[in-house]
């Protein structure tokens, strides 16, 4: 009884609405791939690019006409490494669970009203708020979860405070506050922890491969997990199809992490150059972040372990990104913010146009941050998303001003986007 009423408030709320016919006109259009634009049309069905074409296409009727303006219309942007439940004050860090969404809920806001239509979380946000925001009942980017970051004990997901017991060695839980990470040990309790991801709706895999900033007892030399650990979780993950990102900074940590399967290393800043080919070799891809770590060792909250081990990994960053453009690693947009540090989001795009033409940064924030969260296969239900092509989800952006010359057009990202498309729905329109 209690559920028919649920179901019926649902169809009454619009949860099944069918997304409206658009056809948006006179726009250049940047793809997601090529550096040039290109003027022409784009019609939307059911949320979906239904035609991309340079010649004018006719309205459906009981469609909605927009007029671009001669605006760059742009695929969606999409972050490879969020932590919506990663924005908790410091000061309120081991609070419950639920104070870790209502803070998750303002980032996921926020990101979309920037343009993010789609973000990887790496690691943190439970699949049931990503859930949520997935089928519309919350704003924000369509989530990809990892769910609970997979690390072992001492490693750079054992967020305990120095004096505390072992969660499980006592018989309690083995999950870090917020559920953010869980705690793993040996190739059994891997397999257990991934498993759970998995069953609570993980599309991929986080582990914690390595030594980390913001943990207090693990250095960042300190290899974590096994072989046979990573096996496992590799092993686990892909009998779902899907994939394991892991995190670490050294060449001993992630030639590890690559030589039992891992798919995306997360961070990589202290890799030399024979481990850079070795992920070329294997095409591995890579996530890494700017501005996070350009700012992270003069943020609140953090110990002078904390700050020691920032100054230290980002001492690697210049030399990082010319491995990476050495070796053509294959890499996307990606941000890492924690404890409220999104608000800097458009940063990232300034940051990385020091290194990459404006054209690639906007690649690398759609088309191939697409790709790489693609690598979860079937556990992906919404479709190829990230260029705009017929067939493709219809995450759109109209920008003000020329991004393909100078990105920090979106430095604002109120006043650059005159339009954000999600999934065929119109979530702002500024025309
Ligand atoms: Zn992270």
């Amino acid at each position: 009884m209690i559920r028919i009423f649920v179901v019926a408030a649902f169809i009454m709320m619009g949860g099944f609405a069918q997304a409206d016919d658009f056809l948006i006109e006179n726009v250049r259009i940047f793809d997601g791939v090529n550096s040039k634009l290109q003027a022409g049309h784009v019609l939307v069905r059911d949320g979906i690019i239904a035609e991309v074409s340079r010649s004018r296409l006719e309205l459906p009727a009981g469609g909605t006409r927009i007029d671009g303006g001669n605006r760059v219309l742009s695929p969606g942007f999409i972050d490879l490494h969020a932590h919506l439940t990663g924005h908790i004050p410091a000061d309120q860090h081991g609070q419950h669970a639920t104070l870790y969404g209502a803070y998750a809920v303002d980032a996921a806001r926020f990101f979309l009203n920037s343009g993010f239509t789609t973000v990887r979380d790496a690691g943190g946000t439970h699949p049931d708020l990503a859930r949520a925001i997935n089928s519309g009942s919350l704003a924000g980017p369509r989530v990809f979860p990892s769910g609970a970051i997979v690390s072992q004990t001492a490693g750079h997901g054992d967020w305990r405070s120095r004096n505390s017991a072992h969660p499980t060695l006592g018989g309690g839980s083995p999950y870090m506050p917020g559920d953010n990470a869980v705690l793993a040990d040996g190739v059994d309790q891997t397999l257990v922890a991934v498993r759970e991801n998995l069953k609570n709706g993980a599309t991929q895999i986080k582990i914690m491969g390595g030594g980390g900033v913001m943990s207090e007892f693990d250095p960042i030399h300190s290899l974590q997990p096994s072989p046979a650990e990573i096996r496992a979780a590799v092993q686990a993950a892909g009998d779902w199809g899907t994939y394991v990102l892991a995190h670490a900074y050294t060449s001993k940590a992630v030639t590890r992490l690559v030589e039992n399967g891992v798919r995306c290393i997360e961070h990589g800043l202290l890799i030399d150059d024979a481990t850079a080919k070795l992920m070329a070799d294997n095409d591995v891809a890579i996530s890494t972040q700017l501005t996070i770590y350009r700012i992270l060792g003069n943020m609140e909250g953090l110990s002078d372990t904390n700050r020691e081990k920032a100054a230290l990994v980002l001492e690697g960053q210049d030399r990082l990104i010319d491995l990476i453009k050495k070796y053509r690693i294959r890499t996307g947009f990606s941000t890492d913010f924690i404890m409220g540090q999104y608000p800097l989001l458009a940063k990232e795009f300034e940051y990385r146009s020091e290194y990459w033409t404006p054209a690639e940064v906007l690649a690398q924030a759609t088309s191939q941050a697409a790709e790489i969260i693609r690598m979860s296969g079937k556990l992906n239900r919404y479709g190829n998303f990230g260029e705009i092509r017929a067939g493709w989800v219809a995450d759109l952006l109209l920008i003000n001003g020329e991004p393909l010359q100078d990105l920090s057009v979106l430095n604002d990202p109120d006043s650059a986007l005159a339009l954000i498309m999600q999934g065929g729905k119109i979530v702002k329109s500024a025309l």
